[in-house]
Parts: structure tokens; C-alpha cells; sequence
């Protein structure tokens, strides 16, 4: 795997504002804050991608996202929090080192972060879709 800001921010080449570290994970304060509070969990193993993270590690990450979304939580009592994780450049993945990001929302944050999601309830078939996912399970 190519090096990538958040490899450097690990080895301490990149200062960050850690909010919390173990063993497996990292997470510390995103550099551009969406709302008061948005943080990145990435595990310490480089990892591109959900497609190619090491499943334990995965979990590990996961665990770590639920630990510091309960101190964000404790931290600021948003009203909500997003937690979102892009997968390749198509789907807005900039930093090919898997992140998950924890975005603390607030009932006044119509400026900031919020998206729509547009959607087709009829533009498929259900069955198929069902079928040709459950079928690809390994
Ligand atoms: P994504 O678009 O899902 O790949 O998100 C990458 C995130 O990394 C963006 O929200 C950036 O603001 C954030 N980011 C990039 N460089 C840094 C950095 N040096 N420290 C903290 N966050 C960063």
C-alpha cells in the first residue's frame, strides 16, 4: 500500500489531535470539521478499504468507533451522529487508508454537513437484487 497522510500522522511525521489510541486503532480530530466535533477512527494496520481491511481488525476499528462516538456523545450532546465510511474515489473516499468518520450532528447545523438521499422505491426488483446479493455471500 502507497503511503498516505494518515500513515504519516501514525509514525508522528504529521501532528494530530488524538483523542484516542490502542493497540489496533487511532482516532483523532478531522482536520476540516464538518460539525463541532467530527473525528476519524483508522486502524493502526493499513488497510485501503472495507473491501480489503483483516476482519479482526475491522472489529477492532468498530469497537474503537463506538468508544469515542459514546465520548463525543458525552463530550458535546448532539442531537445526532452520523458515522459514514467512503469506499474508493467514486464514492468520495480521498485518503486510501480506511477511516470511519463520526459526525456529531446538532438540531442548528443546516450549513454544514446533511445530505439527502434520493429514492427510487420502485425502480427495482426487489427478489433480484435480493438474490443476486445473498447469493455472492462468501
Ligand atoms: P474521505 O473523503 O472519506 O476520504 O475523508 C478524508 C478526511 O480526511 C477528510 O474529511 C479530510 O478533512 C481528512 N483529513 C485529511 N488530511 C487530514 C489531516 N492531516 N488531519 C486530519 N484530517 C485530515
Amino acid at each position: 500500500m502507497s503511503e498516505t497522510v494518515f500513515s504519516k500522522i501514525l509514525k508522528g511525521e504529521i501532528p494530530s489531535y488524538k483523542v484516542y489510541e490502542d493497540d489496533y486503532t487511532y482516532a483523532f480530530l478531522d482536520i476540516s470539521q464538518v460539525s463541532k466535533g467530527h473525528t476519524l477512527v483508522i486502524p493502526k494496520n493499513a488497510a485501503e478499504d472495507i473491501l480489503s481491511i483483516d476482519t479482526e481488525d475491522l472489529k477492532h476499528v468498530i469497537a474503537s468507533v463506538q468508544k469515542v462516538a459514546k465520548a463525543v456523545d458525552k463530550a458535546f450532546q448532539p442531537d445526532g451522529i452520523n458515522v459514514i465510511q467512503n469506499n474508493r474515489s467514486f464514492a468520495d473516499q480521498s485518503v486510501f487508508h480506511i477511516h470511519f468518520h463520526i459526525i456529531p450532528r446538532y438540531k442548528d447545523d443546516t450549513d454544514g454537513f446533511g445530505y439527502k438521499w434520493e429514492t427510487h422505491p420502485d425502480a427495482f426488483n426487489m427478489d433480484e437484487l435480493r438474490n443476486s446479493i445473498s447469493s455472492a455471500i462468501d
